[in-house]
């Protein structure tokens, strides 16, 4: 099962995570995209860490 959590300290709000995967990621009040569902199975989640341009979605 994988662990997903976002830096909120690095992801910028650019938006790509929730747009892409909008069942696993939303975004919070501060602009900071937060996990919703990691197991949503919709989404790719190494992808989705691997598209994020800061590298704030880190899998574990
Ligand atoms: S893709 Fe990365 S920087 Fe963009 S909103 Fe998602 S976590 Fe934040």
């Amino acid at each position: 099962m994988a662990n997903v959590r976002i830096d909120e300290a690095l992801c910028t709000g650019c938006g790509l995570c929730t747009a892409n995967c909008p069942d696993a990621f939303e975004m919070n009040s501060n602009n900071k995209a937060v996990v919703k569902n990691a197991e949503s199975g919709s989404c790719d989640m190494n992808q989705a860490a691997g598209e994020c341009p800061v590298e704030a979605i880190i899998v574990s």
